[in-house]
């Protein structure tokens, strides 16, 4: 398994490569647009070379986009619908001139709709995606299924899956945070084993192409979704171990969205601590920490999907 995070793109698109090589990054995610807004960014020539080259130096593979998280491919109401299909092929047309695995995209809400006609509009916003580009692939984001949540289940990505008639490019990104909130315990390895097993009988595991890594703030079937740094949160360092070491999910690039354990250092201690464990190494204790878990400010009210 390569770790990676979420990187900010701010002020050039290529500083995104700077920054996640300064974290000990392995793999990168980004926002190609506007994370909050329907504004997308007109990048030039020379930034986006620059990017391509300077990634590739850096041997910062898989790439994926995270779209806008205003997309919801279920919307009734049409403005919203073709906005969000808009932002979906924008990302997926960035991760095509930027060599990218693919654009990781929630699937927004159903809203007062049945499971079914919410389906269609999915599949409908899907195969209108697909057809408008050429080669990245959209990753369907597992959500903790809130409310009128799309992709809260394994079903339901599987039924999406089965309407696109499994299209080469549509694959599946599990987050583990969203997993515990949904209700999968995977606090041990033999509930992370189960929870893949049923991954792999109703969706298949072939179809799962990325993974978010972050610990949960909320309990296990919360369906509240607040991302914790690793091995702080309710999932905790064992299920952890057990992600990184599962032979499944070696072959995949894992992306952290975690608050940060300090502000002056994002990111860098959450991905050291999963390559510990990936290594076998015993995970560090906290700086500060008098046998346990550090109570350093933290600015951890900031979102992230
Ligand atoms: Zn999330
Ligand atoms: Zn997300």
């Amino acid at each position: 398994m390569k770790f990676g995070a979420h990187v900010s793109i701010r002020a050039a698109i290529h500083l995104a490569i700077d920054r996640a090589q300064a974290i000990g990054c392995e793999c990168l995610q980004i926002f190609v647009g506007s994370p909050r807004q329907w504004r997308e960014i007109v990048y030039s020539d020379a930034d986006l070379d620059r990017f391509v080259e300077k990634r590739r130096a850096a041997k910062l593979d898989p790439l994926v986009a995270h779209t806008a998280y205003l997309i919801n491919l279920g919307a009734q109401d049409m403005e919203l619908f073709h906005k969000s299909t808009g932002a979906l092929v924008y990302a997926l047309r960035a991760m095509d001139r930027l060599d990218g695995l693919g654009a990781i995209t929630h699937l927004g809400s159903r809203g007062t709709q049945s499971w079914p006609q919410a389906l269609a509009r999915v599949a409908a916003a899907l195969t209108v995606a697909l057809e408008a580009t050429d080669r990245a692939m959209i990753l369907m984001e597992h959500s903790v299924g809130a409310g009128g949540q799309i992709g809260g289940t394994f079903e339901e990505l599987a039924e999406i899956l089965d309407r696109l008639d499994h299209h080469p490019r549509l694959g599946v990104c599990l987050d583990s945070c969203h997993l515990f909130a949904s209700g999968w315990d995977i606090r041990t390895a033999t509930g992370v084993d189960a929870t893949l097993r049923a991954f792999d009988r109703t969706v298949g595991l072939r179809h799962l192409r990325a993974l978010h890594l972050n610990d949960s703030k909320t309990a296990l079937g919360s369906k509240v979704d607040r991302h914790e740094n690793i091995g702080e949160g309710r999932i905790g360092v064992e299920g952890f171990r057990a992600l990184v070491h599962h032979p499944k999910l070696a072959r995949l690039g894992a992306f952290i969205e975690t608050p940060h354990f300090e502000e002056d250092v994002p990111d860098r201690r959450n991905l050291e601590l999963l390559k510990r464990l990936r290594e076998g190494r015993p995970p560090q204790r906290r700086l500060g920490s008098a046998g346990g878990v550090s109570r350093r400010k933290r600015f951890s009210s900031r979102r992230r999907g």
